[in-house]
């Protein structure tokens, strides 16, 4: 256990049913269900973790984690629908229709400090062994997420002071913090992320480690950074997200090329980019509309690939496609030794860029076939979001954009035959390195990343 030796563990506190809102009908079906089976077959079931938490705050819970004295085996043995997943921890899965139900049984973690840990994809896994409720209460992250809702009684169990602290808004490490944020790097993530999510404080002791401990995410497997990142800005809060991982320097560990250009900015056109697409998929989110994950990780490596590219093109060794298609390789290779991007979403990413080039093009036949591009409209996105956050000389060629797609057959003729816009021509492919002045009008671009799979 991360405690501090010596540190005695107090009785619960226990909420009986009528002191606290949290009703069954609030409560997903499934996980009622494995809950009672669970309780009938004589063990203990309890609601676990961020549910808990996100009921007792009047959210909707994203997922219903259940804990359980059962062992894996008894739980597959109760349920039909049921399997094992998980090769050094197992727990059960219990699924109906599209829906699953995590059933972990209780958990213990040996002493106090990270040595002698074996390392996992940057986590110190000790002997994982089943352990008490109380073991399993103290081996996890926040106080807040560590509150069970128990089927016997419909009580609420609090073992490490989580029910002050979300009555406070204060999310707090249980245990000594710098030994938790070594014992698993990606709290500090899971701290930032939880903290703007739920608009809650960090409390001061969470809270001075982060920065000075934010190297040790560097020990993490780059797979699972993926799938935090994912979690961090896929969420509905994005924007928010990245400014506090900047403000408590580890963005510069995810995303460390793109860190250094944005320290670098002295006129704010970076980060007006970044922030804008990252202020637009928030937006979707909340709209329920897909989020596009290649064009996520386009907008946040953007500027290491201009610089790139440019650097190809000064040197003379490339030019044009190719010159973006070299540089697209050497911002992926370096980027995925920290994130590491599945392939199929930097091919979104390349697609995205590439047709900044190719929407330069306005005469000919060509226009009219990249209308029908598969990453038409995730390209044009992104052409508009560079005009409307920093690149206003982009604006006649979104509007020419934005004209063809409605445009009648002959009209497009036309269009095709005509004028080149302003912006096809007179603008390098992309941006110079010359300094720009901020735009202060907080302007949105008129339309948003949006997905076209
Ligand atoms: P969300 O709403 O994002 O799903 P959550 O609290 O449910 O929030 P999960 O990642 O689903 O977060 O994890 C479920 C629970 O498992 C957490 O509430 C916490 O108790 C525990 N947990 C998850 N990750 C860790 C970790 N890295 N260290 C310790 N405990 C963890
Ligand atoms: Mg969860």
């Amino acid at each position: 256990m991360t405690l501090q030796v010596g540190k005695v563990i107090s009785t619960p506190r226990i909420i009986p049913r009528p002191e606290h809102p949290i009703s069954r009908s609030a409560i997903n079906n499934s996980a009622l269900k494995v809950l009672y089976r669970l309780k009938d077959g004589g063990y203990q079931a309890y609601l676990v973790g961020g549910c808990v938490r996100d009921l007792l705050l009047g959210r909707e819970p994203k997922d219903f984690d259940v804990a359980t004295d059962a062992h894996p085996e008894e739980v597959l043995a109760l349920f039909r629908n049921c399997r094992l997943v998980g090769r050094r921890f197992r727990l059960a899965h219990v699924r109906f229709g599209r829906e699953i139900i995590e059933v972990a049984t209780f958990r213990a973690q040996h002493t106090g400090d990270a040595e002698g840990g074996e390392l996992e994809g940057g986590r110190i896994i000790r002997d994982n062994v089943f352990g008490t409720i109380e073991d399993d209460a103290l081996r996890r992250d926040f106080s807040i997420n560590a509150l069970y809702y128990d089927i016997r009684d419909f009580s609420i169990i609090d073992y490490a002071d989580g029910l002050p602290d979300l009555e406070a808004g204060t999310l707090r490490l249980i245990g000594d913090p710098a030994s938790r944020y070594r014992e698993d790097p990606v709290r500090m993530l899971r701290a930032v992320r939880f903290a703007v999510k739920l608009g809650f404080r960090i409390d001061a002791a969470s809270e001075q480690p982060l920065g000075l401990s934010a190297t040790l995410l560097a020990d993490i497997a780059p797979a699972r950074l993926y799938d935090e990142m994912l979690k961090l800005f896929l969420a509905g809060y994005a924007l928010s997200t990245f400014e506090a991982l900047r403000h408590y320097g580890l963005f510069a560990h995810l995303f460390p090329e793109t860190e250094r250009h944005l320290g670098h900015d002295r006129d704010g056109f970076p980060l007006m980019l970044l922030s804008q697409a990252l202020a637009n998929t928030d937006q979707r989110v909340a709209e329920g509309k897909p989020v596009m994950p290649g064009f996520l990780c386009a907008a946040l490596l953007w500027e290491p690939l201009q610089n790139r590219y440019q650097r190809l093109e000064a040197s003379g060794k490339a030019r044009g496609l190719m010159a973006m298609q070299l540089a697209a390789d050497e911002v992926f290779k370096a980027q995925c030794q920290h994130v590491a991007i599945p392939r199929r979403v930097s091919l979104q990413s390349r697609e995205i860029w590439s047709l900044q080039l190719r929407l330069l093009r306005t005469r000919g036949k060509r226009p009219l076939s990249l209308l029908e591009n598969q990453r038409f409209r995730a390209g044009y996105d992104f052409l508009l979001l560079r005009a409307a956050a920093g690149e206003p000389e982009l604006q006649a060629l979104c509007d020419w954009w934005t004209q063809i797609q409605t445009a009648s057959d002959e009209e497009r003729q036309q269009m095709i035959q005509g004028d080149a816009p302003a912006g096809s021509t007179a603008v390098p492919a992309v941006r110079s390195r010359r300094p720009r002045r901020r735009r202060r009008s907080g302007k949105r671009p008129s339309t948003e990343n949006r997905s076209d799979t």
